[in-house]
């Protein structure tokens, strides 16, 4: 069995600190009415009774990183000739993540399967990645927006952590998930978990039940395809969408990017940013054309990337967590679990039945 500490809560302060000494601490707290990871600061202190409002992604995939400095050097011997020097930007700080939840920490396995593979290896990414150390805190019980028992997974589910930590009387269980998760229990405040087990396991039965039903989602890769023509249906299920872009901003699976070059001729920085599906100028080409050119193009894309595309060259996994973060953020109610379903269960037209 992988080894356990327990920790009191009192004393988790002091564990941010001293992993603070090695590695930066983002951890999550409240500024405004949301929770937001950031930078551990003791004076602020965290808060991690509630799923926060933004996933931790930004440890792993910063919103904004500039990729390289370049800058052109003329020859003043010969000024026709000028050299380029470009500084790459690989990242080489390490980070514990503290206090995300089970669903974020699978999040990250759905951008491994694209920035990490046999054929391209995103440098800046794998740098980020594999200095980056989840210790994450099992769910009490599912919120009335979470789905992740739909996708897999479920309220303490230790895909993607290195260490998870379940609640239990006085303190936390901390149960090393990886060999590098182990390596980092060893704090002198940490203290034997073994006696604390079967109340971590009775914690995480108990949230399991608390998860609503898990509806059948199998067949979404193969459905979402039979009604990729149907722009009636899209329309429809797009109708209120504002095209506003939360959904994807806060969703831990989005890895979207677009890259630009900001500098005043001489010198400058090759910057990486999230992007957004939603909006529409994220397939606007420079011809004027763009292939989404409605909300519905492009919620069908967000909604059949997740549940389709990215399924069917991912060994039939769905690149969604089921966290519920687009449910609860969406400011019309758009709810991905209710466009899952009705793609599930929309027939094809007369006319698309005769065509078969
Ligand atoms: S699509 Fe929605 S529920 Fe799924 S991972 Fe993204 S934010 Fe969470
Ligand atoms: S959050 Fe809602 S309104 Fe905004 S783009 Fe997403 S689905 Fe549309």
């Amino acid at each position: 069995m992988a080894q356990a500490k327990f920790i009191k809560k009192e004393s988790l302060a002091a564990w941010l600190e001293e992993l603070g000494k090695q590695h930066e601490v983002l951890a999550p707290r409240f500024e405004g009415d949301s929770i937001i990871f950031r930078p551990y600061d003791a004076d602020k202190g965290f808060f991690i009774e509630r799923e926060a409002t933004a996933p931790p992604k930004k440890a792993i995939f910063p919103q904004s990183e500039i990729l390289m400095k370049y800058s052109h050097i003329k020859d003043l011997e010969n000024p026709e000739k000028i050299a380029l020097d470009v500084r790459e930007n690989i990242p080489d700080s390490s980070w514990v993540v503290f206090g995300g939840r089970p669903c974020d920490a699978r999040g990250f396995t759905m951008f491994d399967r694209v920035y990490i593979t046999d054929k391209n290896v995103d440098v800046y990414y794998k740098a980020r990645r594999e200095n980056t150390f989840f210790i994450t805190l099992a769910c009490e019980k599912g919120e009335s927006t979470c789905f992740c028992n739909w996708v897999g997974s479920g309220p303490s589910d230790p895909t993607g952590s290195d260490i998870l930590m379940v609640p239990v009387e006085n303190g936390y269980y901390l149960e090393a998930v990886s060999d590098r998760g182990e390596a980092l229990l060893t704090s002198p405040l940490l203290e034997d978990g073994s006696a604390k087990q079967a109340a971590s396991e009775k914690f995480r039965a108990d949230a399991d039940k608390t998860m609503g039903e898990a509806k059948d989602i199998s067949k979404s890769p193969e459905k979402l395809l039979e009604v990729f023509d149907n722009m009636d249906f899209w329309e429809e299920q797009s109708a209120k969408c504002i095209s506003c872009g939360a959904c994807t901003y806060l969703c831990p699976t989005c890895y979207c990017f677009n890259v630009t070059d900001e500098g005043d001729g001489i010198s400058g920085a090759r910057i990486r940013s999230w992007d957004n599906c939603m909006s529409s100028m994220f397939t606007m080409e420079a011809s004027g054309h763009n292939p989404r050119p409605t909300k519905a193009h492009r919620l069908k894309n967000r909604v059949g990337h997740k549940f389709s595309y990215y399924p069917d060259l991912h060994d039939g996994v769905i690149s969604c967590c089921g966290c519920g973060r687009c449910i609860k953020s969406c400011p019309v109610g758009v709810d991905i679990r209710e466009l899952v379903l009705n793609a599930i269960a929309c027939k094809p037209s007369e006319e698309e039945a005769a065509n078969d």
